[in-house]
């Protein structure tokens, strides 16, 4: 059990009230984050490694029962915010289908998608076809060797033209998210807030969560974003704390050697935790609802959509799970963020 001193950021209550179901902090749901598939190219070393294979997902829902989740959640539940994650949602063949009946639900306002970024150069444009409508792209370091020591995967090239496809293609804020590792990639910080400048992109250093395979060693890797902004301190100038408003990140206006002005955002789940303005709702590939990034399942929605949905069953089992989410998210490392999508 990891024991940190965490500080609640103070996070504008997000437009959650529309729906019903509420846990036991008062806490509603506006946004899902849906993980298509524990499936992903990466290896990343804090994350997924390589004795995780990918496998065909039997349990994973088709494109039917993902329509019809969302649909009720939109229309019943006041979701209005929509993230495909995973895994990585490029590993399922069906993705464009996905996204297109996804798009054609009145009332999502916002459809993201995390990912790897490595299929980007060749899907970007047909994702926004379908209705994507932005884009998070992992990018941990600009060192190619870093990079594949990270990843896994030497593809470092491929991910660069991936987001310059995305930023053609109008997947458009296009976010970078960095995970900073001690002893991996910490020197990286400034190159990539100079990359981020230079393409007009976003960018947010993320703190280092205990799930996963590097939870056990989380104490020595973990960098705190205090830590992430001292090294950055002497670089750039003027530090511009921007509005909180609806952002998980903390962000920053900051101005470069060259008087260029960019901004970058630290996530920090860890040191100064945004729980009390969380209305998120986790809902796995199979069906498992997850009231917290870091917690267990805490239900299973997947029989409520078959044959066809039972609205009553789903949300009896949204309930449940629901008021199971905790006031702060646990620390004890069991979840595993490629399942439950992050
Ligand atoms: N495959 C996609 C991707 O690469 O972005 C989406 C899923 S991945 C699990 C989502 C994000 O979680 C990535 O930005 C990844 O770096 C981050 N992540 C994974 N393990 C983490 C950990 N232990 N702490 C903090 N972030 C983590």
């Amino acid at each position: 059990m990891h024991v940190i001193q965490a500080e609640p950021v103070s996070v504008a209550p997000r437009a959650s009230s529309r729906g019903f179901v509420r846990d036991g902090s008062g806490r509603g749901i506006g946004y899902l984050r849906l993980s298509l598939t524990r499936n992903c190219a990466m290896r990343c070393t804090y994350c997924r490694p390589g004795f995780v294979t990918n496998a065909p997902e039997p349990d994973a829902m088709g494109v039917d029962e993902i329509e019809a989740l969302v649909r009720h959640l939109v229309e019943r539940h006041g979701v209005h915010k929509v993230r495909l994650t995973g895994g990585d949602p490029t590993s399922r063949a069906d993705l464009l289908a996905i996204v297109e009946r996804i798009a054609a639900i009145g009332g999502v306002e916002d459809l993201a998608m995390t990912t790897h970024g490595l299929t980007l150069a060749r899907d970007a444009q047909r994702l926004r076809s379908a209705g994507l409508k932005r884009v998070n792209v992992s990018l941990d370091t600009l060192d190619a060797q870093r990079y594949e020591r990270l990843t896994g995967v030497d593809g470092l090239p491929r991910v660069l033209e991936g987001i310059d496809a995305a930023v053609e293609a109008g997947l458009a804020p296009v976010k970078l998210n960095a995970v900073v590792v001690r002893g991996r990639n910490e020197g990286d910080l400034l190159s990539l807030v100079h990359y981020a400048a230079e393409r007009g992109v976003g960018l947010r250093f993320i703190e280092l969560m205990p799930m996963g395979p590097l939870a056990e060693r989380w104490r020595e890797r973990y960098v705190t974003a205090a830590q992430m902004r001292a090294a950055l301190e002497p670089a750039l100038g003027v530090w511009e704390r921007l509005p909180q408003g609806s952002e998980s990140a903390t962000r920053y206006r900051v101005t470069l050697a060259d008087k260029r002005v960019t901004t970058i955002g630290f996530i920090t789940p860890m040191s100064c935790n945004f729980c009390a303005g969380c209305d998120r709702l986790r809902i796995a590939a199979d069906g498992s609802v997850y009231p917290c990034l870091m917690d267990r399942p805490a239900g299973n929605v997947r029989p409520a959509l078959r044959p066809t949905l039972d609205a009553d069953a789903f949300d009896a089992v949204l309930r449940r799970a629901y008021t199971a989410k905790r006031p702060e998210h646990p620390h004890d490392g069991a979840a595993i963020m490629t399942h439950v999508g992050g």
